[in-house]
């Protein structure tokens, strides 16, 4: 028996089927899914309210208990009004047609995302123990480097692709030394993040170094916008509409998809060890028995590390693994919000929007002020590439005042390490960085997730590996739509997901 309930988060009404009556419903036919989909992330969600208008029998499985994987919105106690983003939080519309679209159908209202995506003129970097200006960056990064190798970006991207490509005299023809046209390859900046970044620390300075003087750059008014009630509420109004779009389509909590069979009349059979969540962490649960379902077609919406967890034939082609393990290389990011009464960090000599820094910080953002409370939140820290010395610092310790969730729990230890390195960078004494009333954190490197986003590894061509990955097996209705082998490089934003999904609903 199941049973259909409506549950109502950040104001959206969500119609949910709850698996409660499985035990009895196990062992009796189970009439076959047109669709299966696996994952309850953004792009899941989008592929699903695709489809719901098709008269087709969709079910959609989730691991956890929470809708929206890395779209993850919570709100500290006492400042209900300030979004705490634990993964995506921002949009670009000119580049990001697809979300920009559906954000609006959904009806959910868009505003500005202050912050923008980097850098701006007054923007503090902190690098090898100096300070300096986003705008002074150029003229003072500490690199000690000879005035003749202070290149432009520019100049410096070719002579990587002149050094590290074969380039016949005219420019025409440009491989890679392992003989890939670049023209596939898209190599640009990617050179630098595989190449050099483990060879270099602080490369985010360098990425981002102005190629033309900050000052005269024209910046793009109000580019940059978010979802006023959160960007974890796109993936859950997009599974409420699918829901509600027809009787048949139905959603499970708490599946963990293991594996997949393929029977001698076409269809897969779906085997999921049921889970449990508690205190939003979700494991196995070895008590319960795997349960089967069956579908004629079937969308794995999940990222890379799941995928290659997943027993199934489909998989196991040689060129398929090795896509699958070596084609990306997964970019692990961690954030860690502080909530105060006040935003006393605006007073500080430093006092900036925006920091970049060599510390495990690595990225501080001014969250601002609840409109209703006065009181201040902090984004004290946005991690991205290295973040082993978190996950060690969330396990020690006793965890601190958060939202009851101990999946994104801090802890004191690495409140008091956020602080520490936080003081360094404005160059205050640590005592004048409070302890915050509130904290949460999130390492985006275990299972399911295994990574924040991905990059292009070089000697691969982008639209050769999407294709294939998106359909692994020739003789298979199997579909992968998630972001992780987006040939349009979006692999780190929401927009990645949603262009795999339009390209595979083309196959239905
Ligand atoms: C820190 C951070 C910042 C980011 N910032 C931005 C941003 O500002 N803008 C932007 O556009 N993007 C951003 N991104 C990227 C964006 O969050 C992701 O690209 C996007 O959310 C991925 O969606 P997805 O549905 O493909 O995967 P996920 O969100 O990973 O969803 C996959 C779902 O599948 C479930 N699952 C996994 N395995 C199984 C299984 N075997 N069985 C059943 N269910 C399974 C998981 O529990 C999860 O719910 C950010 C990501 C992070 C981590």
């Amino acid at each position: 028996m199941f049973i259909k309930i409506s549950i109502v988060l950040f104001g959206i009404a969500i119609p949910c089927v709850l698996g409660v009556g499985y035990g009895k419903h196990r062992n009796q036919p189970h009439q076959c899914d047109d669709i299966a989909i696996i994952g309850a992330g953004v792009t899941g969600s989008y592929a699903a309210w695709r489809l719901r208008q098709k008269n087709l029998k969709i079910t959609m499985y989730e691991y956890s208990n929470r809708i929206g994987g890395r779209c993850f919105t919570v709100h500290l106690p006492d400042i209900p009004d300030v979004n705490i983003e634990m993964g995506a939080m921002r949009f670009i519309p000119t580049s990001h047609p697809l979300a920009n679209k559906t954000i609006h159908d959904l009806g959910l209202e868009v505003i500005d995302f202050e912050l923008g995506t980097g850098p701006s003129p007054d923007s503090m970097y902190y690098l090898r123990g100096k300070h300096m200006s986003y705008r002074n960056l150029p003229r003072q990064a500490p690199y000690n480097l000879p005035p003749e190798n202070r290149l432009d970006l520019k100049t410096l991207n070719w002579n990587v692709f002149k050094n590290f490509t074969v380039v016949t005299q005219n420019g025409t023809i440009l491989k890679s030394l392992d003989g890939v046209d670049l023209s596939d390859q898209r190599l640009d900046k990617q050179i630098y993040r595989v190449v050099f970044q483990d060879m270099v620390r602080d490369i985010a300075a360098l990425d981002s170094l102005p190629t033309s003087d900050p000052g005269q750059q024209s910046s793009v008014p109000n580019a940059v916008k978010t979802v006023k009630s959160g960007f974890q509420s796109i993936p859950l109004t997009l599974v409420g509409q699918f829901l509600q779009a027809s009787e048949k389509h139905s959603f499970n909590y708490n599946r963990h998809l293991r594996s997949i069979l393929k029977r001698s009349d076409g269809k897969y059979t779906l085997n999921f060890k049921p889970t449990k969540t508690i205190n939003g962490i979700t494991t196995d649960d070895q008590r319960s028995d795997v349960i089967k379902r069956c579908a004629d077609r079937v969308i794995l919406a999940i990222p890379r590390i799941a995928i290659e967890n997943l027993d199934w034939d489909g998989l196991k082609d040689t060129q398929v693994q090795e896509y699958l393990k070596h084609s990306i290389k997964e970019i692990k990011a961690a954030k860690i919000y502080f909530g105060y009464d006040t935003a006393w960090w605006q007073h500080l000599p430093r006092a900036t929007k925006y920091a970049v820094s060599m510390t495990p910080l690595r990225q501080s953002y001014d969250f601002g002020v609840s409109k209703t409370t006065s009181k201040g939140v902090l984004n004290i820290a946005y991690t991205d590439e290295d973040t082993r010395v978190w996950r060690e610092a969330m396990k020690a310790g006793n965890v601190v005042l958060g939202v009851n969730d101990d999946s994104i729990a801090a802890t004191n230890l690495s409140v008091y390490m956020a602080r520490k390195y936080y003081a360094e960078v404005f160059d205050v004494p640590i005592f004048s960085v409070p302890q915050p009333k509130s904290a949460v954190m999130k390492v985006w490197d275990q299972y399911p997730f295994g990574a924040s986003w991905y990059s292009w590894r070089p000697g691969y061509k982008w639209n050769e590996v999407e294709t294939r990955m998106m359909k692994p097996s020739a003789t298979d209705d199997v579909y992968i739509t998630s972001n992780v082998f987006s040939s349009s490089g979006r692999t780190g934003w929401i927009e990645g997901g949603m262009e795999i999904v339009e390209k595979v609903i083309k196959f239905f």
